[in-house]
């Protein structure tokens, strides 16, 4: 990793997660966070959650319980942060104004920004017309920048509303290091005065963010490349703070199936939507880890401890990855599939309780479910299971009395009607008549079905797999028997048998 020194004197890592509590941070924003988190728990650093509230109008407490909910479902732990503490708090920068204030007061007075009485409708009338004059650049036309000194010192005094505005140099370049794109080169000629103090006195994004990074010690910034317009402003506060910066990596931002910005439809999303949805946290992150980052062409499958020893910030990749649904749910699958069966059980159970209407079993199976009876079979769809919210709609058959599905379903492409009803009889009488029911007497009495009717054992049993489960793609058919037992698999063969007598009387009434 770039700038961590192997000598035992290295500086500590740390590195923070700080959400501006405006809006929910979707699945996509998450990735970028767990970077911070892996190189944290990698080199035994520090990760910090810091609360960036300035902006009082949008700040919403909700959102915040939220992201930490959701970190808490991923085990994302932090080491210091506002219901943790640590000796760099106070962490919500709503509780840090004074300290931004010292720094304000030291900037103004070294003349690195300046105070900027224009009202919010000139800047708005300025707005507008440098649109309507097609200007490329539209930002503060500096009308307050040179203000004489001793004006604007009168103005303030006079409790005048300003705001602080950096001085940005005019000419030159501002060059600075990206840990993932080395030097980058800034025309100063293109930077605004922006807004390091707004008129309530809250610091702007920029200035409290790099006065906490620096007082909270934090060694590694990472955080999305839409913040790369702002680098060249961090790097003149840091000059200007006479501060050295940490390693700063702008990581890509994660791109829909698409490949156009993450959508609604495609991962930009709270990740807590994912739990609710039946995905694992382990594939949740092992996924995230791959949007942006490869340990070699052909891993795929990481645990979080593997992540932490494998990852580095030299193979995160500078263009942006997409975030594809479909491996997400394949990943998943294998997660599931890890499963013993007892955490199976768990996780599927509130999917299955859950109101038919939600997405659980039908309101007809009573709740709650029996727990033995659900451990004694659902090992056979773990294989099938992508989410557990497939559960409900897997497992069904196991729980409802009567099945619904359309009776040609009965009927394989093998074979015709006359066929498949003669199959099913005989079927229900080599059933009936099993000494014992075990997987080897079923499988054999249904091949002797077949022999005798000089067919292949393929359809008959499709015509049995769908009498018993209504279905034509299910779990294995004899242990799937096996778990409905023999009387349930007989009272469906024979409602199979009537269905099929319905069809083909009418298709004879019809003739
Ligand atoms: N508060 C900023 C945000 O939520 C933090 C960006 C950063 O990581 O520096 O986007």
């Amino acid at each position: 990793m770039s700038n961590v020194p192997n000598s035992s004197a290295a500086p500590v890592v740390r590195t923070r997660f700080a959400p501006s509590p405006t809006g929910e941070m979707h699945i996509g924003g998450f990735r970028t966070v767990f970077y911070s988190w892996l190189l944290a728990r990698k080199y035994n650093g520090q990760f910090i959650l810091r609360i960036e509230d300035t902006d009082q109008v949008r700040s919403k407490e909700r959102v915040i319980d939220n992201l930490i909910e959701g970190f808490n479902w991923l085990s994302l732990n932090f080491d210091e942060g506002p219901a943790i503490s640590g000796q760099y708090g106070p962490y919500y920068q709503s509780d840090r104004l004074g300290i931004y204030a010292h720094y304000a007061a030291q900037v103004l007075e070294k003349g690195h920004v300046y105070p900027c009485f224009c009202s919010e409708e000139r800047l708005d009338t300025l707005r507008q017309e440098q649109q309507k004059r097609g200007l490329a650049t539209t930002g503060y036309d500096r009308k307050c920048r040179n203000l004489p000194e001793k004006e604007a010192a009168q103005r303030m005094a006079d409790g005048e509303p300003f705001v602080l505005r950096l001085k940005v140099p005019l000419n030159g370049f501002t060059v600075l290091q990206d840990a993932l794109r080395g030097e980058m080169k800034f025309n100063n000629a293109l930077l605004e005065d922006s807004v390091m103090i707004k008129s309530d006195g809250y610091p702007t994004y920029h200035f409290a963010s790099i006065i906490d990074d620096h007082l909270m010690k934090i060694s590694h910034i990472l955080r999305g490349d839409d913040w790369l317009p702002s680098f060249p402003l961090h790097g003149l506060l840091y000059t200007y703070l006479g501060w050295e910066m940490p390693v700063i990596a702008h990581v890509p931002n994660v791109l829909g199936d698409d490949g156009k910005k993450l959508s609604k439809r495609h991962g930009a999303e709270p990740v807590l939507l994912y739990k609710g949805r039946g995905y694992l946290p382990e594939a949740i992150l092992n996924f995230l880890a791959l949007l942006g980052w490869a340990y070699d062409e052909q891993s795929e499958i990481f645990t979080v401890d593997e992540l932490i020893d494998k990852f580095s910030l030299e193979r995160v990749h500078t263009s942006p990855a997409k975030f594809d649904t479909t491996r997400l749910l394949w990943m998943n699958g294998i997660y599931i599939r890890k499963l013993s069966i007892e955490e199976l059980v768990k996780n599927v159970l509130p999917f299955l309780e859950a109101p038919e209407a939600d997405g659980g079993l039908p309101d007809s199976v009573a709740r709650p479910l029996d727990r033995a009876y659900l451990r004694s079979f659902i090992h056979l769809d773990q294989e099938r299971m992508k989410t557990f919210a497939d559960a409900a709609f897997l497992t069904a058959f196991f729980f409802v009395d009567d099945l619904e599905y359309l009776p040609e379903l009965l009927i394989d492409k093998k074979i015709d009607a006359a066929g498949a009803l003669c199959a099913l009889h005989m079927a229900y009488n080599a059933l009936t008549g099993l000494a014992t029911w075990d997987h080897d007497s079923i499988e054999q009495a249904l091949r002797n079905v077949a022999a005798e009717m000089g067919v292949k054992a393929g359809p008959v049993f499709m015509g049995v797999r769908v009498a018993v489960t209504g279905r034509k793609e299910t779990p294995p058919l004899m242990e799937t028997m096996l778990v409905l037992g023999r009387e349930r698999c007989l009272r469906r063969i024979n409602i199979a048998i009537q269905r099929l007598e319905t069809i083909q009387v009418s298709a004879e009434t019809a003739q």
